[in-house]
């Protein structure tokens, strides 16, 4: 089996983001990073290929000259796919002009900054036939696999409340004026889009609900509020949600609560029994079952006898050795390439699954619906879709 040759844009020098998809992608053993455009400068953009051993000439000074050139190298040295890993006004340029010379795209979250172009994106990919999937990576974590395992199986019943949150503290001051380089462009519009935390961090909680619940959210209440004085987007965002079944939702997704680092968390409660999942914790999973108490599930490879195969292949060490937020993003690019080489004519049959176009479009749906629900003071407001 070959490596998928992999094509990054973004992710230079002093990037957060970037760095750790590269470690992400070549734990999984099967994709190599073979060139990028990794800066809006030229010369940045070299001097970080470099640095990372990728051949200096295909340390391209700009995305389009990297898309023109590699798109007419023989099929044996071309990249396979491009990875997106810049700030959000971007993705949707970057992914559209890959689509177009015929490259797949895996791409950071959110997926675009309007839902106009998500869906655009989505009419470019079933044209060129190529394929798109979103990072949202939350869903690579082994136990939050064996959660939807539990709920798709109906173990819990029917699901009837979800309560997801993600709360961070690092905006709780103003620090995008005092040059912090990724609160810059977060809080910036014409970089972030209309949405700020709810785009950045909500997007995510989104999506783990909509995964976890096996359900999807069909309209949505939201009260988005930016506490930090002179600040352009949201850092606050308050949501109600009703899924498509009839359960209830409550997203609570803010970057201002002082002290908490990257607190995700969910609980869902069924019928049957609930379960808890905490991201700052996440090889553990509780499950509560009704009449007979508590389980505590851990993850592990050797823990075959009771967790579901999705969260075995997702899982590489035994029991008691922490896999974390690099390993989950790593089976996010086994899943990726596992599909790409399906779509290529490989017979093999997926194991891991991972976030696609349609997840991505999904919550710009999940954002524009709440954006415009806040600012019609909470009115309930459709997914359009
Ligand atoms: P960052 O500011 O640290 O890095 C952005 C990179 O993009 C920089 O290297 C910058 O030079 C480069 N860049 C900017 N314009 C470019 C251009 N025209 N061509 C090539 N490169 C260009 O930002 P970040 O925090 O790494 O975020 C990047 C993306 O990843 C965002 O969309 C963000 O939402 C997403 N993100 C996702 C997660 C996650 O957990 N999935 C975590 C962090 C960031």
């Amino acid at each position: 089996m070959r490596k998928l040759r992999m094509g990054m844009v973004g992710g230079g020098e002093g990037a957060f983001i970037g760095a750790v998809h590269r470690m992400a992608a070549s734990l999984t053993g099967e994709i190599e990073l073979v060139c990028g455009a990794f800066s809006s400068s030229a010369e940045r953009s070299r001097k970080s290929g470099i640095a990372l051993g990728i051949a200096p000439m295909r340390a391209y000074p700009n995305y389009r000259q990297m898309l023109e050139v590699e798109s007419t190298l023989p099929s044996d040295a071309r990249m396979d796919f491009v990875t997106i890993v810049t700030p959000n006004y971007l993705h949707y340029e970057i992914a559209r002009a890959a689509l177009e010379t015929g490259f797949h795209v895996l791409c950071e979250k959110p997926l675009t900054t309007t839902l106009e172009q998500a869906l655009a994106l989505k009419d470019v990919a079933a044209r060129t036939g190529r394929l798109v999937g979103v990072t949202f990576n939350y869903t690579g974590y082994p136990l939050v696999k064996h959660a939807r395992h539990l709920v798709g199986l109906g173990a819990l019943g029917e699901v009837r409340k979800v309560f997801v949150e993600y709360l961070q503290g690092w905006l709780a001051f103003p620090v995008e004026r005092d040059g912090q380089k990724q609160a810059e462009w977060r809080t910036d519009p014409e970089r972030a889009g209309a949405a700020g935390c709810l785009g950045d961090i909500g997007t995510h909680a989104f999506n783990l609900a909509e995964y976890v619940a096996c359900l999807r959210v069909r309209e949505v209440s939201a009260d988005l509020t930016t506490f930090v004085q002179g600040r352009q987007v949201d850092d606050d965002a308050a949501v109600l949600m009703r899924f498509e079944n009839g359960a209830k939702g409550v997203l609570c997704a803010s970057q201002v609560a002082i002290d908490e680092e990257n607190a995700l968390t969910i609980r869902l409660y069924g019928t049957k029994g609930s379960l808890e999942w905490r991201q700052e914790e996440p090889n553990t999973l509780v499950v509560k079952w009704a009449g007979r108490g508590r389980e505590v599930l851990r993850s592990g490879v050797n823990y075959r006898d009771r967790l579901c195969p999705q969260a075995i292949a997702a899982s590489r060490l035994p029991c008691g050795h922490p896999e974390g937020f690099i390993e989950a993003l790593a089976n996010l690019y086994r899943g990726f390439a596992e599909a790409v080489r399906h779509h290529e004519g490989e017979p093999l049959a997926p194991l891991l699954d991972h976030p696609t176009l349609d997840d991505g479009v999904r919550a710009m749906a999940f954002v524009e619906a709440a954006l415009q629900s806040s600012q019609a003071e909470g009115q309930w407001k459709t997914l359009k879709l």
